[in-house]
C-alpha cells in the first residue's frame, strides 16, 4: 500500500497484519475510521506548497544547528502568537543544567507550601539560604579551584539536608504511631509496608507543593485544555467518521485527566517529578503526566496532543474491551466477595461458577488469536516507533497542525514547532556520529518515546508541513489516515 494514498486508518499499519486485525477487533469495523482522513491527504504526494518554502527537514536541521551553536548552547527564546517560548536545554550562566536550576528555583518558591514539619527541618539547617547561595555561585570557568570545590561541597550538603529531612520526618511519624519503633531489631513486612506507604505519601505531597504553584505548570494546564478542545473539534468535524466510533472517541478524549508529576503516591516516579524530559499516558488510569523536565525545557503542545491520542490507541482499547468482558466482570465481583467478610460464604459458589466457565470466557479475552504485539519492534515496518506510538504521532500531529494554523504569522508557527521538537535536536550525539550503531542499539531498547532524526521526520506529517509552509525534502514513511 502506497504511503501517499488516503486509504483509511489501515494505511497507518501497512505491512502489519497483526496490528490491523487487532484494531479491527477493538474498533469493531475498520471501515468506520476510514473517513478520518485529513482533507489534504492527497497533498502527501505533493512535493511543494505553492509560493512557500524550502524543505521541512532542511529548516529543522538549521534550527537544530542554531540551537546547539556556541552562541545559544541549547537555550533559545522563540516568540510565537504573543508568547515567548523558552527552550532551556542547555546550561545556565552558573553552569547548572537549566532544568535542574528550574527545579531548585521551584523548591525555593515552594517553601511556604511544603509539608510543615519537613519545611521546619529544612529551615533549621538554612536549606533555602544555602540553596540561593549555591544557585548564585560563580561559574566554574571564572572561579578559583577553591571556590569550585567549596560550591561542590555545598551541593552535597544541600542534597543531604533534603534527604535527612525526609528521613527524619518519616522516622518521627513511625515513632508517633509505634513508640517502640526505634528499638526494633528487624522490621516485619507490615512495618516496612507502612513505612513505604508514608514515604510515598510524603514525597507526593512534596512534589505537589513544588509544582502546583509553578508558572510553567500553570501553562501546562492551559495547554492541556487547549489541546483537548482542539482535539474535540477535530473529531467533531470529521464528517466521515462513523457516528458510534466518533462519540466513543469524543467521550474518551473528554475523560482524560492531567496529573501533576509525582503527585500520585501510587505512581511515584522521582525522575519524572524532577528533571526527566518525557510524558506518559497511563491507560489504566486514563491520565496524562507531563514530566517536570519536559515543561521546564520547551513547549509541550505537541507532546500533549500525542499523549491524548494514546487514549484512543490499541492499549486503551484492549483494556476497555477486556474490562467489559463477562470474565472480567465476574472476576471483579468474585474479588469483592472475597474481600467482603460479610458475604464470604458466597465465595465457593461464585468461584465454582467462574472456574466452570473459565476456558470459554477466557477465550473471549483474546479476540485476535494471540498474534498481536503492538510494542513488538518486529512489526514496526521501517518506522522509528511501534504501532501504538505511530498511531499517536499520526493523530497527534494532525491536532497539532490545527493548533499551528491558528498562529497567524508563519515565523511564529515555525517557532512554536521548533520549541516543541527542540528536545529531539541533540548534538553531538551517538545518533549523529554513529548512525548505524545508534540504530542497532535502538532495535534492542525499550525506550517508548525515543528522540532521533527519524522520529523528527515522521512527525513532519502532511498537515504539519502544510501548516509550516514547507516541502517534503526527506524520505520517511507516513501514516496516511
Ligand atoms: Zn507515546
Amino acid at each position: 500500500m502506497g504511503i501517499c494514498s488516503a486509504t483509511g486508518i489501515a494505511g497507518a499499519w501497512a505491512g502489519d497484519p497483526g496490528v490491523v486485525r487487532a484494531i479491527e477487533s477493538v474498533s469493531a469495523d475498520l471501515g468506520k475510521v476510514k473517513g478520518l482522513l485529513d482533507r489534504s491527504g492527497r497533498g502527501d504526494c505533493d512535493p511543494s506548497v505553492p509560493g512557500l518554502l524550502p524543505g521541512c527537514s532542511e529548516k529543522i536541521e538549521e534550527f537544530c544547528e542554531k540551537l546547539h551553536s556556541p552562541r545559544h548552547r541549547g537555550n533559545i527564546e522563540l516568540p510565537w502568537g504573543g508568547r515567548t517560548e523558552k527552550v532551556l536545554l542547555g546550561r545556565n550562566p552558573q553552569g547548572f543544567s537549566q532544568v535542574f536550576a528550574e527545579l531548585e528555583r521551584a523548591k525555593l518558591a515552594s517553601r511556604n507550601r511544603l509539608p510543615k514539619e519537613f519545611a521546619r527541618k529544612l529551615e533549621k539547617r538554612d536549606y533555602f539560604g544555602k540553596m540561593a547561595r549555591y544557585l548564585r555561585a560563580k561559574p566554574p570557568r571564572s572561579a578559583s579551584l577553591r571556590e569550585v570545590q567549596a560550591n561542590s561541597r555545598l551541593g552535597g550538603e544541600l542534597s543531604s539536608i533534603w534527604n535527612d529531612s525526609v528521613n527524619e520526618v518519616l522516622q518521627e511519624k513511625m515513632v508517633q504511631r509505634h513508640p517502640g519503633y526505634l528499638k526494633l531489631e528487624s522490621f516485619s513486612p507490615e512495618i516496612s509496608r507502612e513505612y513505604d506507604g508514608l514515604e510515598r505519601e510524603l514525597h507526593a505531597e512534596i512534589y505537589r507543593s513544588i509544582w502546583s504553584g509553578s508558572a510553567r505548570w500553570k501553562q501546562v494546564e492551559k495547554d492541556f485544555a487547549t489541546v483537548r478542545s482542539e482535539y474535540l473539534r477535530f473529531l467533531e468535524e470529521s464528517k466521515e467518521l462513523d457516528p458510534a466510533l466518533k462519540s466513543d472517541w469524543i467521550a474518551r478524549i473528554k475523560s482524560v485527566t492531567l496529573e501533576l508529576p509525582g503527585s500520585d503516591p501510587d505512581n511515584l516516579d522521582h525522575g519524572c517529578a524532577t528533571t526527566t524530559r518525557n510524558a506518559y499516558y497511563n491507560w489504566l488510569k486514563d491520565r496524562i503526566t507531563i514530566c517536570a523536565g519536559d515543561f521546564n525545557s520547551g513547549n509541550e503542545l505537541f507532546t500533549i496532543a500525542h499523549e491524548f491520542s494514546h487514549a484512543l490507541g490499541i492499549h486503551r482499547s484492549l483494556y476497555l474491551q477486556e474490562k467489559n468482558t463477562e470474565l472480567a466482570t465476574r472476576l471483579r465481583s468474585l474479588a469483592s466477595a472475597v474481600c467482603d467478610q460479610a458475604t464470604v460464604g458466597a465465595c465457593p459458589k461464585e468461584w465454582a461458577g467462574v472456574k466452570e466457565r473459565f476456558p470459554e470466557l477466557a477465550a473471549k479475552l483474546i479476540p485476535r488469536g494471540g498474534d498481536l504485539a503492538p510494542s513488538e519492534t518486529m512489526v514496526s515496518g521501517g518506522f522509528s516507533e511501534d504501532s501504538e506510538e505511530r498511531f499517536s504521532d499520526a493523530l497527534g500531529s494532525r491536532v497539532f497542525a490545527r493548533i499551528l494554523k491558528q498562529v497567524p504569522e508563519l515565523e511564529g508557527r515555525r517557532n512554536l514547532y521548533y520549541s516543541s521538537i527542540a528536545w529531539t535536536c541533540s548534538r553531538p550525539s551517538m545518533e549523529n556520529t554513529y548512525p548505524e550503531e545508534a540504530q542497532a542499539e535502538k532495535e534492542f531498547s525499550l525506550e517508548p518515546h525515543s528522540a532521533g532524526k527519524q522520529r523528527r521526520l515522521e512527525g513532519l506529517t502532511a498537515p504539519v508541513r502544510e501548516a509550516l509552509g514547507c516541502a517534503k525534502d526527506f524520505e520517511a514513511k507516513e501514516c496516511a489516515l
